[in-house]
Parts: structure tokens; sequence; C-alpha cells
């Protein structure tokens, strides 16, 4: 079932919690709602679960109206599936009996239930646990479990709030795919919560990103981290050195640019841009080479070592250009290179970004 948010806003005494929050999550599609700590993201799900109501704004669900000011549709009656940080399992129930209750509750024949119960403990890899009581479980098994209940009874949406964030880093890696298959196969539409980067790339259809209760952008995860409108989107995705630049030529998406060290380079920009307008340019990890034979380079940088570490797949050095103090730049090499030393770097200019 499809959700959409019409300028939904949340207030607590004198503090803006949401802001005129505007998107629509299609049918079956997994969105991701991601910000810092404090953003405005269990406040949003909070209201999509009918626990509060707006102080503006409506959200509708399908053509059903499930919240505006002075109305909430009471939680039980809209069809809404939770995962909650903690997974609130209840002690004294199995594992099966956890998966079954929400179908209990729906008056589903014991034939039917079993076989439901069956069927979603498979999809989430629990297939024989079915007798174990959460303290027999281990974190990421539990976690299971709290998305089986949330699963079974086919709900039109699900919310996650943070749900691995209670998991170790190791974990958390294996059981994103797992989490987005499940979601996948049973075709759900999903807001899922987090302030983990890697989690809303790697998990999501597309991702709405949240700062202070405002919604600064929402997109692909590729739009999102190749194409940010935002220092703050570019740097929550991921390393990004943003250099000081001036548009010299601009032709449709491309743009000439010069920086503040005075190098010239071509880069990605939105359509909107002229010569003359002053912005920066997105220059990812990704994006730099270090290069010995700076004849064949496409653009170049100079910059200086500041920091090396190694970080198993590959060493990464922290720069710094001369002439743009404060700015680090991040790359990746091969072999170490000892800090103070002065390298080239070439640039992909196709891939870097100019951001007005
Ligand atoms: P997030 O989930 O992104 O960390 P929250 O939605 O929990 O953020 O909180 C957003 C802001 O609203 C924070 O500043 C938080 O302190 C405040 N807040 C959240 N819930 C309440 C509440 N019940 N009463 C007062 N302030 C709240
Ligand atoms: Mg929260």
């Amino acid at each position: 079932m499809s959700l959409e948010l019409r300028s939904l806003s949340q207030q607590y005494g004198s503090l803006r919690a949401l802001s005129d929050v505007t998107f629509q999550v299609e049918d079956g599609e997994i969105l991701a709602v991601l910000g810092p700590s404090g953003s405005g993201k269990t406040t949003l799900l909070d209201l999509l679960a009918g626990l509060t109501t707006p102080v503006s704004g409506e959200i509708r669900m399908g053509e059903r109206t499930l919240s505006r000011p002075g109305y909430a549709l009471p939680p039980e009656q809209r069809n809404i599936g939770f995962v909650f940080q903690d997974f609130a399992l209840w002690p004294h129930m199995t594992v099966s009996q956890t998966v079954a209750f929400p179908l209990t509750m729906r008056h589903i024949s014991a034939h039917e239930r079993n076989a439901r119960v069956a069927e979603i403990l498979s999809l989430v890899h629990l297939d024989g646990y079915g007798e174990r009581y959460p303290h027999e479980l281990s974190g990421g098994q539990r976690q299971r479990v709290a998305i089986a209940r949330a699963l079974a009874p086919h709900p039109a949406v699900v919310l996650l709030d943070e749900p691995m964030s209670n998991l170790d880093a190791r974990l958390r890696e294996q059981m994103r795919m797992q989490i987005a298959d499940a979601l996948r196969h049973e075709h759900v539409t999903a807001v899922y919560v987090t302030h983990d980067r890697m989690e809303a790339l790697s998990v999501a259809d597309r991702i709405a990103i949240l700062d202070e209760g405002q919604l600064v952008q929402v997109g692909t995860p590729e739009e999102l981290y190749r194409r940010p409108r935002s220092a703050f989107v570019a740097g929550f995705l991921g390393p990004a050195a943003l250099v000081p630049a001036r548009v010299l030529v601009a032709d449709h998406d491309r743009v000439q640019i010069v920086t503040a060290t005075g190098v010239v380079a071509s880069a990605a920009a939105p359509p909107s841009c002229a010569p003359g307008q002053e912005g920066e340019w997105l220059v990812r990890p990704e994006h730099l080479q270090i290069v010995e034979d700076a004849q064949n380079a496409d653009v170049l940088l100079q910059a200086h070592v500041r920091s090396a570490a190694y970080v198993g797949s590959h060493w990464q050095l922290a720069l710094e250009l001369p002439g743009c103090p404060g700015l680090e730049l991040v790359c990746h090499h091969e072999l170490r290179i000892d800090p103070q030393a002065d390298v080239s770097l070439s640039v992909a200019p196709e891939r870097t970004w100019f951001m007005p």
C-alpha cells in the first residue's frame, strides 16, 4: 500500500520536531529515513503508527486518511507492523507463539496460522527455532523474530525504528541483506529508520534525509550519494571533500570549474549552473588516485599527506590541499605513504559533482 505524507509537522512544547515534511512511499517500496540522532525520525514513525497526532499536515495510506490535526486512526486499525529498536519480544512466549500471536488476534484458523508461521520463520532463516524462548536466542535471532512477528499478518506497511542498533557491527552487515530480502519477498511497503548510512544505502530503494526536523533530500541511494544537493547530504552519506570552486563554462549538466587552488576541472552539475557561479566541488576518495607519472593524468591536484591509516583492504590517507586550509581530502592507496610527503593525484572528472 502506498503512503503519502503531506506538509507534516510535529511540535513538543516550543520544539519543532518535524517541519512541513512531504514525501510519498510507493507500494512495495523500502524507504529509509536517514538522519542524525534527534533529527525527528522516531517522531515521524510515531505519527505513521498512530501513536500521536500531527500539529499540521496529513498522512494518507492508499485512499484513506490515517492522521490529520485532531484525528488519528487508532494503531490497531492501520494494518501496520512495527519492529522496535529493542525488539520488544515477550519473554514468556516461544518463537512460534510470538509469530502466531498477531494471527490469533485476527482469528486466523489454526491450520492457516501454523502454515504462515512456518513460512515466515523459514523466510527469516529461523526454521527449527520455533520452540525456543527469547533468552535462548542470539541478538540477531531475536531481531529476526521481531521481523517475523511484524510480517506474519501481511501488514500493508512495516515501520522499523533503528532495528539493528543493538547488534554488533559484523552482525549488522550480515543482517542488512537478510532484512531487505525478507521485506522484498513479502512485497511490503517499509519505512526503515536508521542513522547508519551504510544501512540506508544498502537496504533502501530510496532514502529520505532528515536534518533537525526538515526533509533535506529524497532520492535513490545513488542519486543522493553522487548528486547531493547540500554539504550536509554529501557528508552524511560518505567521506566527502568539498573544494571551493567557481564555474567557468556551463553546458547542460556539465561544468568546467576552477578551484580555489587554481586547478581547472570538469564535473557533473545541476542544469541550472551559470558561469561565474560559486559553489563546492565534491570529491570522494574513490575519485582520486595517486599518480607517479603526472604527464598522462586527467586533472591533477597537488596534496600533502597528513596521516596514513591501514584499514585492511588499503591504506587510508588524509591529505591537505595547499591553499585550502581546514579541508581534508581522503584517498585510498595500496601502499603506505609517509606523512609529510607531497603527492600528485589524478581526479576522475566525469565522476565528480559541482554543487552550487
Ligand atoms: P530521532 O529519532 O531522530 O533521534 P526524535 O524524533 O526522537 O529523533 O526526536 C526529535 C526531537 O524531538 C529531539 O530534539 C527530541 O529531544 C525531541 N523529542 C522527542 N520526543 C519528545 C517528547 N515526547 N517530548 C519532548 N521532546 C521530544
Ligand atoms: Mg529515534
